[in-house]
Parts: C-alpha cells; structure tokens; sequence
C-alpha cells in the first residue's frame, strides 16, 4: 500500500490581477481555461503518483470559484480517480466572492468539496479599491453566508492587514465584521510588498502609505487577543481555527509532509530514493497544456533538495505551527541561541516559536541556516 500524499490544484485564472499579488494567476477567460482544465485532467491521469491516496485535497488559485461547476468536478473526479481518498478526507477549495454564488457553491458541496476558503481581504470598500479585488464588502458577506447555506461546515474566511492608510481600529473592525460572519478558521496575513508587482512600484516610488512598523506589530497582536476569546486558537503564524478545524492540507504540508501538484506553477515536494524532490509545473497556462497535449514534461523545474537544505526546510515549516518541532534531532547551538533571544520556548520536549519569536520569525529560523 504505498504512501498518502497531499493533493494540490493549481487554477490560475482571476477576473483581474490584485495590486499585491506574486501568485501564478492571470486575468484570462475564454478558451484557455476549457483548454487548462483538459490539462490538468490529463496530467492527473498521467500522473507518476496515481494511486497514492490522497490525505487532503486543495483547490488554490488563481480563483478555484471562477471555473464553471462542470469544469470543476470533471477536475475533481480526475483528482479522486488518480488519488483514491482516506476516509474523511478534507477536500478544500479557494473562493473569491464575486464567483462564490449560492448555485455554484451547492453544486460544489454536491460534488464533494467539504471546506471553503473566502478570500475577503477587508470589510472596507477602500482597501478593496487600492487591492484591486473584484468584489464589495457584501459581496463578502454573501459568499460567507451562502457557504453555510450551500452546507459548508467548514469555512476559512482570508483577511489583509497592514493596508495602505488602514489604522489599528479599521482592522480591529475588519476582524470583528469576520467574526460576525461566524467562520471556523481565518487566515490573517500581513501585506508584504512583492516583486514584480503593481505595489512594489507604487512603494519605490513612495506612493504607498502604509502603516509604520509599531503599527502593524500592534495589528498582528490584536488578533489573538481578540479572537482567543472568540474561541479561536493560533495554531500558524498566521491561522486561527476553532478546535478541529485546522486547514489540514496546510498542517500536512508544514509538518513536512509529500504533495504533489497539477496544473500550471503547481508546486509539489515527494521523497524519491531517499532524497526530496521539488517539481514545479510550467507556469504559463498555455505552455502548460502544450506540453500535455504534446505528451511532454508538465515541469518546469524539478530540483533534488540536498539533506541540509531539507533539514532546513523542515525546521522552518515545523516551526510556524504553534505545536512546534520535537527537539530532538535539533542542533543544540542555535536552539540556545533562540531561547536566549526570548525566542524560543522549549516545553514538553518541542521547540516553539514564543510571542516574539512569531513577530520575529524569519529571524528565529535562520539560527539554522
Ligand atoms: S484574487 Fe488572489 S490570486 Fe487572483 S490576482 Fe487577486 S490575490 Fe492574486
């Protein structure tokens, strides 16, 4: 019986670009997605890991929502015909509001997706502006309450901070408009200037007023103090869940587990003869069903990781989740290094991130390096 592994789908289409966004997405419709969606069928079934059963599946984006519910299930299919589920499995899909309607959430439960992710950002129809989302505030809202409705029992709701002009009151608003909203998990991420992107111009050309550092910190804080009491538990950097519903594709992928990926700039990492293996699709959506349809390599780049970097790379992941890393194993210098600092804790045999070492993470985690 061979290994589960964890099953990634890449769809990389979006109504439109977001200011901020580095993900592989593109404001693209019409033919190409009919064409991608063959694709990544095909290269399901192609696929060197069929058979391996899937511990968790998750639809990411781009925007999983925007294709229509045939698209979506005849990918679904593939994906269940290729990697036979455990039972129970977590099967995860990415929304954004403006495409998150009632019918196409019902179908999708129909088909058996079982957690939603909602990609809100902000309550505030400024922020919205200055992202460049596609959707209002109650557009939002309706997405969220429509998942319940469609019998979603597991829902995400994706929050920003750290907007440009927001103050600390304006996302103590946000969070408390999510809460409302009763979901089971939220994901609150700091906005980071990316490369590449619409925002890094804006920011080099100091057209982007963003909130100063004391500010943010103040920002990250206030979201455990205010959702702690809510009945939310920080078990991530940057997730909150309720007990139980912790993402657990992400949980698997940051415990270090295997997952494997279809469809364009989808990233998979497997053991092979001892050694990890990092394999990225062909990033352009028609590149990648060229090469498909052509019976060529789907990949981009596949790089064998060597042991120290995996070793690294193992630390860095376990350490975002609340739980940690078993200490055993861990090199002894930068483990007393961190505690030194004030950041890390060392409890029950795991090494954790403390408070400030969460602020401080990436810091924290190159004592390793
Ligand atoms: S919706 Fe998400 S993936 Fe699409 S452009 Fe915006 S941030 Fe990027």
């Amino acid at each position: 019986m061979s290994e589960p592994v964890a099953v990634y789908v890449h769809v990389p289409f979006c109504v439109s670009k977001c200011g901020y966004c580095d993900f592989n997405s593109y404001a693209m419709s019409g033919p190409i997605v009919e064409r991608t969606v063959r694709a990544t069928v095909r290269q399901l079934a192609e696929s060197p890991w069929r058979g391996r059963p899937a511990a968790t599946v998750f639809f990411g984006g781009g925007t999983p929502s925007l294709l229509d519910s045939p698209s979506l299930e005849r990918l679904l299919l593939a994906v269940l015909e290729a990697h036979p589920p455990v039972d129970g499995v977590e099967i995860t899909a990415e929304a954004n509001p403006e495409s998150a309607t009632l019918e196409k959430l019902r179908a999708m439960r129909r088909m058996g997706f079982s957690r939603l992710s909602v990609g809100v950002q902000s309550f505030d129809p400024v922020d919205l502006r200055r992202l460049g989302r596609a959707h209002s505030p109650e557009d939002a809202e309706s997405a969220a309450r429509h998942a319940r409705t469609a019998g979603f029992d597991r829902l995400n709701l994706d929050l920003m901070f750290g907007l440009e002009g927001q103050t600390l009151e304006a996302w103590e608003f946000n969070l408390g408009r999510a809460l409302g909203l009763e979901p089971d998990h939220l994901s609150l991420y700091n906005l980071t200037i990316e490369q590449g992107t619409r925002f890094e111009r804006l920011h080099r050309e100091g057209r982007l007023d963003l909130p100063d550092e004391e500010v943010q910190t103040a920002m990250y804080l206030r979201c455990a103090e205010l959702l702690e009491p809510a009945g939310f538990r920080q078990y991530e950097i940057s997730n909150y869940a309720k007990p139980g519903q912790e993402c657990q594709h992400n949980v698997w992928v940051w415990r270090g587990g295997e997952y494997v990926a279809y469809g364009p700039g989808g990233v998979g990492c497997v053991r092979e003869d001892g050694r990890w293996v990092r394999r990225t699709n062909l990033k352009k959506p028609l590149a990648f069903c060229l090469a498909v349809e052509r019976g060529e390599s789907p990949w981009q780049e596949t790089e064998r990781i060597d042991p120290a970097t995996r070793e690294f790379e193992r630390i860095l992941l376990g350490l975002r989740l609340s739980e940690g890393l078993p200490l055993g194993g861990l090199p002894e210098a930068p483990v007393r290094e961190g505690v030194r600092r004030g950041w890390f804790e060392v409890a029950d045999g795991r090494l954790r991130l403390t408070r400030e070492g969460r602020l401080l993470a990436n810091d924290a985690t190159a004592l390793f390096l």
